[in-house]
């Protein structure tokens, strides 16, 4: 399903009591993130063992919540309730410490500074869930203005921010990223052989093995592919449902899933997504390989130091 990995992450944060302050989701696949209600409501959520943040801890950061997440751990980072009188008015579109912010043209510098008056009470409830949606199309003055916001957070106040785009990077920089896939779609038309291929080969490619591109190959289908084939070997891990995949995807992905260790598959991922990133930017499609190939080995290299 969508966001099954970003959702299992919130969930976690949250319950563990070490949510980040200001959260940045962005969505792989360039659209804006969905989750942002989702967050809203775990973060509000009256039900479990919600304790404020002081320290921090870059919990989004590749191979560290799921350290401390298993199978058999799952059902204490549950999502929102969805019972709970906050649950219950937030569905309601009634939580008196919900507020969304957002404008199609890009929110103003007004809106912000009205934000601000509206942070200055005490939320009724305990704390509060602020969501800025679109950071990315504010202007440059609303960016600062809401800097000075993140930059000094209460400890009852959460930002949920979206952003599709480029940030002021003194804004972004406060903002703790927790990139979401939500693009489940497989990418172009890919048969079953081809998609065994590429599945093979995204295998050996987490081992560390070098791996180039076939004559008429084009890695953004490959990296889609290999993307499709962690998330899959992941959400197996976890014993989650993994959604419509392809049998042949499947397949591999059950052998990753065997194969590696959750912060390999998440590092594996992490170096998918930087390809992709990279590639994005016009980057050589044979040079970016390489440097996803360099970048799983010295995952490695770190992991058996035990960092
Ligand atoms: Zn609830």
């Amino acid at each position: 399903m969508p966001y099954d990995l970003a959702k299992s992450r919130l969930n976690y944060a949250v319950r563990t009591g070490r949510a980040p302050h200001a959260i940045l989701l962005t969505d792989s696949s360039g659209a804006e993130c969905g989750l942002w209600a989702y967050a809203a409501k775990l973060i509000l959520c009256e039900d479990g063992r919600f304790i404020p943040h002081t320290g921090h801890e870059n919990l989004f950061e590749v191979n560290r919540p799921y350290n401390h997440v298993n199978s058999a751990q799952d059902g204490d980072y549950s999502g929102p309730c969805g019972a709970c009188p906050a649950c219950r008015r937030f569905e309601a579109g009634n939580h008196a410490d919900f507020i969304l912010v957002e404008d199609e043209k890009g929110i103003k510098i007004d809106r912000i500074r009205a934000l601000e008056g509206e942070l200055a009470s005490k939320p009724l409830s305990g704390r509060r869930a602020v969501v800025i949606r679109r950071a990315d199309l504010m202007t440059r003055e609303a960016q600062n203005a809401l800097l000075k916001s993140v930059e000094e957070p209460l400890g009852h106040t959460f930002f949920i921010v979206t952003a599709q785009g480029a940030m002021l990077p003194t804004l972004r920089s406060r903002l703790m990223e927790l990139r979401c896939a939500g693009d489940e779609a497989p990418g172009a038309m890919r048969d079953g052989d081809t998609l065994a291929d590429w599945a093979k080969r995204g295998m050996r490619m987490g081992r560390g093995e070098p791996v180039s591109l076939e004559k008429g190959e084009k890695l953004d289908q490959l990296l889609d592919a290999w993307e499709e084939l962690y998330r899959a070997a992941l959400m197996a891990r976890f014993r989650l449902e993994t959604g419509q995949i392809d049998p042949a995807l499947m397949k591999i992905a059950r052998d990753c899933s065997k194969n590696f260790t959750i912060p390999k598959l998440l590092g594996i991922m992490e170096a998918i997504h930087q390809a992709k990133r990279r590639l994005k930017g016009n980057a050589n499609p044979t040079l970016t390989l390489d440097f996803m190939a360099a970048r799983i080995g010295l995952a490695d290299a770190n992991a058996s130091k035990g960092l």
